[in-house]
């Protein structure tokens, strides 16, 4: 957000864990301390005209005690829950008769297989809280059900005991609808678009979603604004879904809903380059309540492609590939995020724009190839 804001003259403040951490390189303002840290907590909020967030670690219940205090907290406590803890999310889509995979809150093994056996092998399994990129998610065939005996010791010391059990979707593709929403209540949704994951971890975005049938993108953006005004959402939100051919049975294709981010996302980045107001620009105009930009695309097409850490350490400084990925294609935007290197982790992205998908798909996955250490020209 350090960008936008700057141009806007919005001053940030940071509160980030180390001095190194990215948003601490690029501003001015830093405090140092931990997401669960009160005081730190606190102070970093002590005169703001609001409070956001670029992760969801910040626990609910220092959040409620900030917003008796008087801070502004955007998305507020009551909303930002349902990005935290995916058990809480799938309750509520549950009584809103939102679309998702079939899933139960199972508390031991018995009762995953129980429900294994019901909605058929294999199953995927997920802690409620605290994950990210795949971590805290795995796939459980019949035959593995005792391996999990770990996973639910450590949910009965850290929570209720209960993870999320999910029949594994066999969907086309997924999908991720992005969308802002204002306290005053103006909200807008950039086009659908498709990610690719391979483990877990997004590794592109396809912007707009190729050859999407026009009433599931309507239906799509319209569940996302649904829940960004039914939870309350201020700022920016991502809906992750799973493209299914017939969710409600009815042979018509759809989505069902996986999970909600409550912040500027992976899925969002595209925008930056590619839409006339970009994710983190407009996560600022929405949390600071000002009127929202356009969000229309700028060129047909725009693919963002994640730059993971290199496997080998001697490509681990990625500013050594800037002189290639830039003199091989003026039309490549290069993202780094000043992350310290391990192998696979999100540490830059790049976007390419232009008329013709498959070329636009190829340059942005030279770029991102190049810098990742797979390719060498
Ligand atoms: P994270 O919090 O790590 O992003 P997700 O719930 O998004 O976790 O799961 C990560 C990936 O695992 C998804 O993008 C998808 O590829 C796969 N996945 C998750 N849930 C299911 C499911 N019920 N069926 C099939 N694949 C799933």
């Amino acid at each position: 957000m350090a960008g936008p804001a700057a141009e806007l003259g919005i001053t940030l403040r940071v509160l980030a864990e180390g001095a190194d951490d990215p948003a601490a390189q690029v501003l001015t303002d830093v405090r140092l301390g931990g997401p669960d840290d009160a005081q730190a907590l606190a102070g970093s909020a002590e005169g703001a005209d609001a409070l956001t967030f670029d992760h969801e670690h910040v626990p609910g219940s220092l959040l409620r005690e900030l917003e008796e205090g008087g801070v502004a907290v955007r998305p507020g406590s009551g909303a930002l829950l349902h990005a935290q803890d995916k058990l809480v999310l799938r309750e509520r889509l549950g009584s809103m008769g939102v679309a998702g995979p079939r899933w139960a809150g199972v508390s031991d093994p018995s009762g995953l297989a129980a429900f294994g056996d019901d909605v058929g092998w294999p199953v995927v399994l997920k802690t409620p809280r605290g994950g990210y990129d795949g971590h805290g998610v795995r796939v459980v065939g019949a035959d593995d059900v005792a391996d999990t005996a770990d996973w639910f010791e450590r949910a009965a010391a850290s929570g209720d005991g209960r993870l999320l059990a999910e029949e594994r979707v066999d969907f086309a593709r997924e999908l991720a609808v992005v969308v802002a929403r204002s306290p005053s209540g103006q909200a807008c949704a950039w086009p659908v678009v498709q990610t690719v994951q391979v483990d877990g971890i997004c590794h592109e975005v396809l912007a707009p979603a190729p050859g999407l049938d026009d009433d599931v993108a309507a239906d799509a953006t319209a569940t996302a604004l649904r829940l960004a005004h039914e939870l309350g959402v201020v700022g920016v939100m991502a809906m992750e879904c799973f493209e299914v051919a017939a969710p409600d049975g009815s042979g018509r294709a759809g989505v069902l809903v996986n999970e909600l981010a409550m912040r500027p996302h992976n899925s969002g980045h595209w925008s930056m380059d590619g839409a006339v107001t970009g994710q983190f620009e407009q996560h600022l105009r929405a949390v600071l309540d000002l009127p929202l930009g356009d969000v229309s695309p700028l060129a047909p097409w725009t693919v963002m492609v994640n730059v993971l850490g290199p496997q080998r350490e001697e490509h681990a400084d990625l500013h050594r590939a800037l002189l290639h990925v830039m003199a091989h294609d003026p039309g490549v935007k290069v993202h780094l995020y000043g992350k310290a290197w391990r192998p696979g982790r999100k540490m830059g992205h790049v976007n390419v724009s232009g008329p013709d998908l498959e070329d636009v798909r190829a340059r942005a996955r030279h770029a991102g190839d190049f810098m990742t250490g797979l390719i060498d020209e």
